[in-house]
C-alpha cells in the first residue's frame, strides 16, 4: 500500500459523500418541484438563518415556528422530507469515525484499500476449479494434486461448517498454490461470502502502516468470513510490531472460528523461525488446520 492508493481512496470517499448530498438535492427539488409551499418554507427558513439583524433566540423561534408547519404540511398529506442516504452510515462518508474519544479510520476506508491493494484479481480471475487441469502436472505427482484439488473443492461445498477451518498449502514455488487459493477464494465467493484475497507481502504492508500510524481499522480484515493470504514467506522480512500485529489478526480470526487459507513455500519448521512460535502455533494447529503439501517443480520454468 502506497500513498497512491491511499490517495485513490480518499478521492473515492469524498466522491461517495458529494454523491450523497448531491442525490439528496435531487430528491428534495423533485419533492419542491411537486410542493411550491414546501419550497416556500424552507426558502424563508433560510433566509432567517443567514439574516444578521435577528438575534439567536429570536432565530431559533421563528425557525421552530417554519418547521412546525413544514412539518404539518408533511403529515397532513403524509409525505416525508428526504433524508440523506450515506454509502457508509457509520461514518456518513468521511472515512473516520470517533471511539473512545480517538479518531480512527472507518471499516469502509480499510475496505477500499484493500480492494485498491489487490491488483492481482484480474491476474487470479480465471483461475477457479472450472480450469483446473491436472494434466500440467508431472505424471508422477498427478494423483496427489487430485486429492489435494478434491479436498478443496470439498471444503468450500462445506464451508463454513468444516472440520477444521484453515488450510495451508506448502511447497515450491509455481506448484499450483495460488492456483488453489484462486479456486477456494471464486467459489466462496460464488456462495456469497465475504473473503479477502491478498498476498503476504500487502497484508503485512497494511499491519504495518497500520501499526505505525496507531490506527487500528483492520476490521474488515478481522471480520471477514474467509482470509486468503498468498505467498507467505517471499515477502521481505519485517519488524516486531509488524509480527504483533500478525498475531493479533490470526490470532482473532482464530478465536471467533474465522477461516485462514495460506500459501507458502516454507516449511513448518520455517514458518516458526520467521513468524515466531506463538503465530506458527495458531496456523499450523492440526485440530484447526489442515496442512497440504504440495510436490513437484516450477510449473512455470517448464
Ligand atoms: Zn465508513
Amino acid at each position: 500500500m502506497d500513498a497512491y492508493v491511499l490517495e485513490k481512496v480518499e478521492e473515492k470517499i469524498r466522491g461517495r459523500n458529494l454523491r450523497a448530498r448531491q442525490n439528496l438535492n435531487e430528491r428534495k427539488k423533485a419533492l419542491f418541484s411537486s410542493h411550491p409551499e414546501l419550497k416556500a418554507l424552507e426558502d424563508s427558513k433560510r433566509l432567517i438563518i443567514c439574516d444578521p439583524r435577528i438575534n439567536k433566540d429570536e432565530k431559533t423561534a421563528k425557525i421552530n415556528e417554519i418547521d412546525k408547519k413544514i412539518n404539518a404540511y408533511l403529515s397532513e398529506r403524509n409525505i416525508v422530507m428526504p433524508e440523506i442516504k450515506y454509502f457508509c452510515p457509520i461514518c456518513s462518508d468521511t472515512g473516520y469515525v470517533t471511539k473512545n474519544g480517538t479518531v480512527e479510520r472507518c471499516s469502509c476506508f480499510t475496505k477500499l484499500i484493500i480492494k485498491e491493494s489487490n491488483t492481482d484479481d484480474s491476474a487470479i480471475e480465471n483461475q477457479n476449479f472450472d480450469n483446473f487441469d491436472e494434466n500440467i502436472f508431472a505424471p508422477e505427482i498427478r494423483q496427489d494434486i487430485i486429492k489435494i484439488r478434491d479436498y478443496c473443492k470439498k471444503y468450500t461445498e462445506s464451508f463454513p461448517n468444516v472440520k477444521r477451518p484453515n488450510t495451508v498449502l506448502c511447497g515450491n514455488t509455481g506448484t499450483g498454490k495460488t492456483f488453489l487459493l484462486s479456486c477456494i477464494y471464486h467459489e466462496l465467493k460464488k456462495k456469497g461470502h465475504s473473503v479477502i484475497f491478498i498476498t503476504a507481502g500487502k497484508l503485512f504492508d497494511i499491519l504495518r502502516k497500520y501499526a505505525f500510524n496507531k490506527i487500528n481499522d483492520i476490521d474488515v480484515l478481522i471480520s471477514a468470513d474467509m482470509l486468503i493470504i498468498d505467498d507467505m514467506g517471499t515477502e521481505p522480512v519485517f519488524n516486531n510490531i509488524t509480527l504483533e500485529y500478525t498475531f493479533m489478526l490470526i490470532n482473532e480470526r482464530v478465536r471467533n472460528n474465522k477461516p485462514i487459507c495460506i500459501s507458502t513455500n516454507l516449511t513448518p519448521d520455517e514458518i516458526k523461525a520467521r513468524y515466531t512460535e506463538r503465530i506458527a502455533s495458531r496456523i499450523l494447529d492440526k485440530n484447526t488446520t489442515y496442512i497440504l503439501p504440495l510436490k513437484g517443480e516450477d510449473l512455470r520454468l517448464k
